[in-house]
């Protein structure tokens, strides 16, 4: 095959998914396999290995064609060595993965590494919903909440963990949340602090179909499906807790906007691309009473490119030819 191709792996706590992209950037292959759930830094960079040559597989390419391929990781990213620090999800446990030297000795293809949520939120900026914006928000509404900038047509990084938004506060002395501080954005509408509150909830008695949804489709955890199963069924704690999320949101997404004063708003990750527009709607709707400029909202978009985004936007770090 000709052209400049080159890959891309979304690398999430559940699943890796991978991407094939040719000089036009049209997306030539992609699949999907499950994060190892177990072992170490050495079983995660394996994984991401076989990820890479099931979609040249796919594609009919062999790994040697590769410009490049980049790699989209949660956690602190060190792009200059390719080291990944601190994503407790994945096992390990936070040990340090040297994923771009791995990936480079078990396929012989040059690694790129980028934040996740970061190299999602410029998929969306070069090739989805936000290509006509010189300025974005990038919400990642999943099992956290993540977020990504994107100012006067560069990604904003700050001092390296700018975005945070998931962590903005919207209520002084409030839940709880994941990183041991209380009101953050996240400890309301982040997937994981929603299933905890369920369980809690559920335990005092509130009826709930949630968890019979979750046994019923395999599940062990309220993955975002289960979540839209049980909103179709007018489940009422899903209900009451999702319109909590979207307060959450609403409150958290019009302050940083009011700081910011972004054209676009895209609406990604895991619940908020398999909840789709309706509630992208709800959300606009949320940020509308805390906007400043309340009779210029900026335009809030779902992401157009879904759950592919992410490995698209990991392609994308592989540097072009100059
Ligand atoms: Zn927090």
């Amino acid at each position: 095959m000709s052209g400049r191709l080159v890959g891309g792996l979304d690398l999430g706590g559940t699943k890796i998914q991978a991407a094939l992209l040719d000089e036009k950037r049209a997306v030539l292959a992609d699949t999907r396999r499950p994060t190892p759930s177990e072992g170490g830094p050495d079983d995660v960079v394996d994984a991401l290995a076989a990820a890479l040559g099931e979609v040249c597989g796919e594609a009919g390419v062999e790994a040697s064609e590769l410009a490049g391929v980049g790699i989209g990781s949660p956690g602190a990213i060190d792009s200059e060595r390719g080291v990944v620090t601190g994503a407790g999800n994945l096992p390990g446990a936070g040990a340090p993965i040297e994923m771009a030297a791995g990936v480079l000795e078990r396929t012989g293809v040059p690694a790129y590494l980028g934040n996740d949520v970061n190299v999602g939120v410029h998929a969306e900026y070069v090739l989805g919903a936000a290509r006509e914006s010189s300025s974005l928000l990038g919400v990642w509404w999943g099992t956290g909440v993540g977020g990504g900038l994107i100012l006067d047509g560069r990604t904003w990084e700050g001092r390296g963990a700018a975005g945070e938004l998931g962590h903005v506060v919207v209520k002084r002395d409030g839940a709880l949340c994941t990183c041991g501080r209380r009101g953050c954005l996240e400890a309301y509408a982040g997937r994981g602090a929603m299933e905890i509150r369920a369980r809690k909830l559920a335990g005092e008695g509130r009826k709930t179909d949630l968890f019979q949804l979750m046994e019923k489709h395999g599940r062990t955890r309220l993955q975002s499906g289960i979540w839209a199963r049980a909103l179709e069924r007018d489940d009422e704690l899903a209900i009451e807790l999702i319109e909590r999320a979207l307060e959450a949101l609403g409150a958290g997404i019009a302050s940083a906007v009011n700081l910011l004063d972004v054209e676009t708003v895209v609406v990604g990750g895991g619940l908020g691309t398999r909840l789709g527009e309706p509630y992208v709607q709800r959300i606009r709707e949320a940020m509308q009473p805390h906007l400043f400029v309340d009779e210029r909202p900026p335009d809030v978009r779902l992401a157009a490119l879904g759950d592919l985004g992410g490995a698209i936007g990991a392609a994308l770090l592989v540097p072009g030819k100059r």
